[in-house]
C-alpha cells in the first residue's frame, strides 16, 4: 500500500496515534473502517528511515521494504488466509504445506507463527530502527497462541512494538486488552466515504448504494465491489428486495453463499425496521416489499443468524442458495406468506420459519476446528 492511497480519516487517526507514547495499541472496531490500513501506517512509520508527524515517508528504504513485504524488522501475524489475502508471504515451511496440500491455509492465526513472532521480538533490529509486530484480526488467536503473545507483552524485549487490530475486541483475553493502549476506530463520515470510493474507481451512483449495502463502511464497500464483475453488486443490491420477493434465484449468481447470507440478513433487517417504523439503513425505503408480520421476520432473521454459522461450508452452494431465497420469499411477501396462516403456526408454533431453517443447515457441513 503506498502512502497516497491512505484514506483521510485513516491519516487523520495515523497523526493522533503517532503523536502519543506507547509500545502497544489495540485498534477495535466493527470491520471495514480500516483497522488494517490503520496498522500497518503506524508500523511503516514506526520503522521509516526519516517519519514525520504525518507518518512515514513513502520513499525511504524502510518504507520500500514494507511495499514489497520484505522488512527484516517487521513480524506480521495473521491467519494464512488474511496473509494470502493481502499478500503478505507464508513461512517457507507454511506455504510449502499448502503447496504440496498436506493442509489448508489456516484460518486461524497458527501456534507456529506465534513462536516465530516471539523468537522475532527477542531478535536484534537489522535496520536499527527498532521492531514491529502487526497482529490482524487479533481475535483469531485461539488461547494458546494468545497467551504465548501477552508472556511477550507483558516484557517486552525493548525495542519492539505492537499493534493488535481486531473487528472483535471483545473476544480478546482481558489481560490482552488491559496490556494494550486501546483506539476505537473512527466512522468517516458519509461524504468523506463516497469521495474516497471514487478516488478508488468506483462511479458515484454505485458508490453511494455500495457504501449505503456495507452500513457506511468504506472498507467494507469497496471489498463488496471487488468481489464481483464491475458495477454488478451495485445493481443487484438495488434489484435484491423486489427478487427475494418474486423469489428469484438468479439474483444471488453473482454472490458466495456468505454475501448472500449477508444480504439477506440486511434485508431482513430493514423491512423489520420499516415494519417497526424505524428507517431503513442498507436499502432505499422505496425499494422495500411491506414484508409478512414482524413474528414471522424476526423467525426468518434467527433462521439467517444460524445461516451464518454454517455457510462457509455449504455441502450443496446451489441448493443452499435455493433455500435461502425460498425462505425469504416467504418472509418478504406480504400475501403469500405461508408461514403466517394459522394453520402453519399451529403445526410449527414453537418457531414457524424452524422447517426452512432446519433445511438449510442440513445442507452444510460442521465448521472443522483448525488449530
Ligand atoms: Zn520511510
Amino acid at each position: 500500500m503506498s502512502a497516497t492511497a491512505v484514506a483521510p480519516w485513516i491519516a487523520a487517526q495515523t497523526r493522533q496515534l503517532l503523536a502519543q507514547r506507547g509500545h502497544a495499541w489495540l485498534l477495535a472496531g466493527p470491520s471495514g473502517l480500516g483497522q488494517y490500513s490503520l496498522a500497518l501506517a503506524l508500523v511503516r512509520a514506526w520503522l521509516c528511515e526519516h517519519p514525520s508527524s504525518p507518518g512515514a515517508c513513502g520513499t525511504c528504504g524502510s518504507c520500500h521494504a514494507i511495499d514489497v513485504r520484505t522488512h527484516a524488522d517487521l513480524c506480521v501475524l495473521m491467519p494464512e488466509t488474511v496473509m494470502l489475502e493481502l499478500g503478505w508471504p507464508l513461512s517457507e515451511k507454511a506455504q510449502a504445506d499448502i503447496d504440496d496440500k498436506k493442509r489448508k491455509a489456516s484460518k486461524e492465526i497458527r501456534v507456529d507463527a506465534m513462536r516465530d513472532a516471539v523468537e522475532f521480538s527477542q531478535r536484534t533490529s537489522a535496520r536499527g530502527r527498532g521492531k514491529a509486530v502487526l497482529v490482524f484480526p487479533a481475535e483469531r488467536m485461539n488461547n494458546i497462541t494468545a497467551n504465548a503473545l501477552l508472556k511477550t507483552l507483558e516484557e517486552p524485549p525493548g525495542d519492539v512494538k505492537f499493534v493488535l487490530a481486531s473487528d472483535a475486541a471483545h473476544q480478546l483475553l482481558p489481560t490482552i486488552r488491559s496490556r494494550c493502549l486501546g483506539h476505537s476506530m473512527v466512522w468517516p463520515d458519509t461524504e468523506a466515504a463516497l469521495a474516497w470510493l471514487e478516488g478508488q474507481g468506483i462511479a458515484p451512483a454505485q458508490a453511494r448504494v455500495l457504501l449505503r449495502a456495507a452500513g457506511g463502511r468504506p472498507e467494507d464497500a469497496l471489498l463488496f465491489s471487488q468481489s464481483g464483475p464491475t458495477g454488478s453488486h451495485a445493481q443487484a443490491w438495488v434489484n435484491l428486495p423486489k427478487a427475494m420477493a418474486r423469489g428469484d434465484v438468479s439474483a444471488l449468481k453473482d454472490w458466495t453463499p456468505a454475501q448472500a447470507v449477508d444480504a439477506l440478513h440486511k434485508l431482513c433487517h430493514d423491512v423489520l425496521a420499516v415494519k417497526t417504523g424505524a428507517s431503513p439503513r442498507f436499502f432505499e425505503a422505496a425499494d422495500l416489499p411491506a414484508g409478512g408480520s414482524v413474528a414471522t421476520l424476526t423467525a426468518w432473521a434467527k433462521a439467517l443468524a444460524a445461516a451464518t454459522r454454517t455457510v462457509e461450508h455449504p455441502f450443496n452452494p446451489g441448493l443452499m442458495l435455493e433455500a435461502l431465497v425460498s425462505q425469504a420469499q416467504n418472509a418478504v411477501s406480504e400475501k403469500t406468506n405461508l408461514y403466517s396462516s394459522s394453520v402453519v403456526t399451529k403445526t410449527h408454533s414453537a418457531f414457524p420459519l424452524s422447517v426452512g431453517l432446519a433445511s438449510i443447515n442440513d445442507l452444510c457441513l460442521p465448521i472443522p476446528t483448525v488449530i
